[in-house]
């Protein structure tokens, strides 16, 4: 039942970009309405490659089982990675809203996002922060039903750091129709507009081969969001890299 109405509501989040973003908005249907309100809306900045549209008529809670609580964000001592991750409790402005989400399943493949938003190449971690959290209030504000959280379950900046986002407990939110079992990684900046830095491209093979090796991800069912949607995340030069890195073996 959760992955039915998670599978609802991942179709109803992904269906619009916003200004600022660097998708064509002819590729995915429009709600007038919704895109009217949130145009006047003060966050239009917040876009993120997720994007969203109606949230028409969801149930509020999807759950009545006793268990179903806000968990524990997972250690970063169980991610088997050489590469530290900060935790989401040091940026993240919010705690997840557990009613809003469902329950990931294990993870099958993962999916490769930018952010979609200016061009972004600072080095300064707390600036890497706040644009999470930016990120996460957008993705919140977005419809008559809120959100259960950022949609993507990591993030790599700039300066090649690794970000916790949504909790590993939870289904993402990052690929229409195809979220179940699919992890979110997002590559924070423009890649339409910039380049990845040498030590993001090692950041960004260390972390998601690190990602595959710990779910037994095979270099076939590691994608970028274009390869699974309509979409021109994530950008350009993110997308030319992945498709080289990954024809060369070096995922994995
Ligand atoms: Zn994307």
């Amino acid at each position: 039942m959760a992955a039915d109405l998670e599978e609802r509501v991942s179709s109803q989040e992904h269906i619009e970009h916003v200004p600022g973003d660097v998708f064509d908005p002819g590729s995915v249907p429009i709600f007038p309405a919704t895109r009217r309100a949130f145009l006047l809306g003060s966050m239009a900045f917040l876009a993120g490659c997720a994007s969203t549209g109606s949230t028409n008529g969801l149930p509020r809670m999807i759950w009545s089982e006793p268990d179903v609580q806000p968990s524990p964000v997972p250690s970063t001592s169980t991610i088997p990675s050489n590469l530290e991750v900060i935790s989401r409790s040091s940026w993240a402005r919010g705690m997840p809203i557990p009613g809003n989400m469902n329950r990931m399943t294990p993870v099958q493949r993962i999916t490769i996002h930018h952010d979609g938003m200016n061009a972004f190449t600072t080095t300064s971690q707390s600036s890497a922060g706040a644009r999470l959290e930016r990120i996460r209030r957008g993705h919140l504000s977005r419809g008559p039903q809120r959100w259960g959280d950022i949609g993507y379950h990591y993030a790599i900046d700039p300066s090649g750091r690794a970000w916790e986002c949504r909790p590993l407990t939870w289904q993402g939110a990052h690929v229409k129709n195809q979220n179940p079992g699919n992890l979110g990684i997002l590559v924070m900046g423009n890649y339409d507009e910039q380049s990845l830095t040498q030590v993001q491209k090692r950041a960004v093979l260390q972390f998601v081969s690190g990602r595959m090796r710990a779910y037994g991800v095979p270099a076939s069912r590691l994608h970028t969001h274009q390869e699974l949607a309509p979409t021109a995340c994530p950008g350009r030069s993110l997308q030319a890299f992945m498709v080289s890195a990954r024809s060369n073996g070096q995922f994995g």
